[in-house]
């Protein structure tokens, strides 16, 4: 099942050239991961990614995440991601897709919403009808935060990403400082130092 979904990331990636993860995942037990990537290629823009069905869904926000309650952020669906993706920090060569640096901005695991009447829809089925909503426990984020599909493109699907209220939302202030933040949650780099760190690597070997 995985691997039809993945046919588009393999077709817009040389595997050999990219330090990328390949799409022949082990059968691992569903769970829950998110993983937010900061990612500097042409633009600067965060990649956020669900795991949904065996695979990351994935959307590109070129604003990020906010705290403040009901504030809006476009986000453009792209292709599903390997489940390994999710550990992929380091720097894609220029001329593959999507080039450039990648660092994890926040990783973690999410529970699928849970409205009054204790109902959960299935990820899957929300993904389909275009309203997800979802809580994130990550390092940097938590909370609850609301995605809706605005256009339905036969290229690529806008959404709009929101945060819900809950006890880390607010009115006016985004806590989340993108500046002081953007250091990895698994490295502690910044993108800068994952860049020269890769480089002098490549260029020892
Ligand atoms: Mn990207």
């Amino acid at each position: 099942m995985a691997k039809n979904k993945l046919a588009i990331y393999k077709k817009k990636r040389d595997l050999t050239k990219t330090p990328e993860p390949g799409i022949n995942q082990r059968r691992k037990k569903a769970s829950h991961t998110f993983v937010i990537q900061l990612h500097k290629a042409r633009r600067l823009h965060y990649d956020f990614r669900l795991e949904i069905d065996g695979v990351l869904v994935s959307w590109a926000i070129p604003k990020g995440f906010s705290t403040i309650h009901n504030e809006k952020h476009l986000a453009i669906r792209t292709e599903d991601h390997p489940l390994a993706y999710a550990n992929f920090e380091g720097v894609i060569p220029k001329g593959q897709y999507g080039g450039g640096t990648v660092l994890i901005w926040d990783k973690g695991k999410y529970k699928p919403f849970m409205d009054e009447k204790r109902y959960i829809m299935p990820m899957k089925r929300a993904l389909d009808q275009g309203a997800l909503k979802f809580t994130l426990n990550g390092k940097k984020l938590k909370g609850s935060f609301a995605m809706v599909r605005t256009s339905k493109g036969s290229s690529k699907e806008q959404w709009i990403l929101f945060k819900l209220r809950d006890e880390f939302s607010n009115d006016r202030r985004n806590t989340l400082n993108v500046k002081s933040n953007s250091f990895s949650v698994k490295s502690g780099r910044s993108l800068k130092e994952i860049t020269d760190d890769e480089t002098h690597e490549r260029s020892r070997s």
